[in-house]
């Protein structure tokens, strides 16, 4: 079973699903535990004390028991904040359940996040707020590429290091080509200098900084179809939450 401590953390609840008659099993994102599944007894009774701090998409600080390798506990809430709008609203709620996801899958299950606890709170939030859902799932798929194994070099030219200029991305070098190393790679990418802008800002941005930001509807088809290249090509993920994106048509094909 592992091994159990007793803990304050916060924690952003991703999803929860029934178990047994009168239970739930709840995955939350912690702060200093990573996901864990923390199994609630009684959570499905009417009247649960704890219900309001077992919502989706609710952040709150949480006292249980911690288990290294088995189900954790809850056994108390405070401070229950819920993401509205991530609630009420289907296409935001689609967005921030693949964000949670893509994260879960970059970090797995009990792994420390570290800075990244703050990031993902900081995207939901801009989600839950208004902001261009679509850019922020951006921001978070470029930084966690480097979680994936794949770090691609979106500083300056993998070749030369060459930092201005024009550029593009090759998959097989690993990151930025300028003009005078495109012919290394005939089959680059091909993007232009719009979306590679993007791409490059994206992956040194702080999402604390964020007041706005505004990307042309042409440019956000590009980013995502660039983005799906890269995942598809050298990720190779299999996310429900991401298939249900492209059926809600909020997700543009290629
Ligand atoms: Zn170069």
């Amino acid at each position: 079973m592992g091994q159990t401590q007793t803990a304050e953390f916060a924690g952003i609840v991703f999803f929860r699903r029934d178990y047994r008659e009168r239970d739930m099993l709840v995955k939350i994102l912690t702060d200093n535990f990573g996901f864990k599944m923390f199994f609630v007894r009684g959570a499905r009774k009417r009247g649960f004390r704890l219900g309001a701090a077992i919502l989706p998409f609710t952040q709150a600080n949480y006292f249980g028991a911690i288990s290294t390798n088995g189900l954790s506990f809850i056994n108390a809430a405070k401070d229950v904040e819920h993401y509205q709008n991530l609630l009420q609203d289907i296409e935001l709620n689609a967005y921030a359940t693949y964000l949670l996801e893509l994260a879960a899958a970059a970090f797995g299950d009990s792994q420390p996040l570290g800075g990244w606890f703050s990031q993902l709170q900081q995207a939901l939030s801009l989600i839950d707020r208004h902001f261009d859902p679509a850019i922020i799932v951006n921001i978070i798929e470029v930084q966690l590429l480097n979680f994936f194994g794949v770090k691609p070099n979106l500083q300056d030219c993998v070749i030369c290091h060459q930092t201005t200029g024009a550029f593009d991305f090759s998959e097989s070098y690993g990151g930025l080509l300028c003009a005078a190393h495109f012919h290394l790679d005939p089959r680059r990418m091909h993007l232009d200098q719009r979306t590679l802008y993007f791409l490059r800002t994206f992956a040194q941005l702080d999402l604390r900084r964020l007041n706005s930001i505004h990307v042309k509807s042409t440019t956000k088809n590009n980013l995502r179809q660039a983005l799906d290249q890269i995942y598809d090509n050298e990720v190779g993920l299999n996310l429900k939450s991401r298939h249900f994106l492209e059926e809600m048509k909020i997700w543009p094909k290629h």
